[in-house]
């Protein structure tokens, strides 16, 4: 009897994951409740910005996915790194689905997000001077950016950590920008991620953003991409 429920049970979430695939990319729940990253990212705003942004950037992608039947076998990671073959559609929200979902795993409740591991560290310092000076490094990246857009912290082919900025939702991912590499940090830039707390003022934001940075799930994608490497 027990057999057969799990059997049931097995049967019931195929049924599940072949209509999730049928109906193409979905909103994922935040990794926290809405309120976990406040006071540096207030409650209001990553409600807006995940149910309304975010689920915009999923909608329109499945809309343009569904315009080109070829590119609906392609997984988002594929689709990025052949986005120069696709149209803006698919760039611009891809690159929002991908981006968003990597930015809300970045983060973790004020003060939860511990350290770089010492391999990480050894490399920012290595690379960047030192965790100082690459915070202060990122952060002049994310305010020299004019407009909307992303500063990423990525592991280069040969490599090595680089600071880089994307305009608009590209990522660092796609065979259309200058600096591509593997991503291990993100952050958002444009006005909807900050602007109900912090206005115009970027640079607070920026710097606020550290303390809910998660060193730990940054540290595992820093430890992925040499794995990879090798
Ligand atoms: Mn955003």
């Amino acid at each position: 009897m027990r057999y057969l429920n799990l059997v049931f049970a097995a049967f019931l979430l195929s049924l599940v994951t072949q209509s999730a695939a049928a109906q193409g990319f979905s909103l994922a729940s935040l990794p926290y409740p809405y309120d976990a990253l406040a006071p540096v990212i207030d409650e209001q705003t990553m409600r807006i910005h995940h149910g309304r942004h975010h689920q915009a950037y999923v909608d329109n992608l499945n809309k343009a996915v569904a315009a080109s039947p070829a590119l609906a076998e392609l997984s988002l990671e594929a689709l990025l790194t052949q986005v120069s073959k696709t149209s803006d559609a698919v760039r611009n929200n891809g690159g929002g689905h991908w981006n968003h979902g990597f930015f809300w795993q970045s983060m973790t409740r004020p003060g939860e997000g511990g350290a770089p591991s010492a391999e990480l560290l050894a490399a920012i310092n290595r690379d960047l001077g030192s965790l100082d000076q690459f915070k202060a490094a990122f952060r002049a990246a994310g305010l020299s950016r004019f407009g909307s857009g992303w500063a990423w912290l990525i592991v280069t082919a040969d490599g090595k950590l680089k600071i880089t900025s994307t305009p608009n939702q590209d990522n660092p991912l796609m065979d259309v920008v200058a600096d591509r590499g593997t991503p291990i940090l993100g952050n958002d830039l444009w006005e909807h991620a900050y602007y109900l707390h912090y206005q115009n003022r970027r640079g607070d934001y920026l710097e606020a953003w550290w303390q809910v940075v998660n060193w730990s799930v940054v540290s595992s994608r820093y430890a992925e991409a040499r794995r990879t490497r090798e």
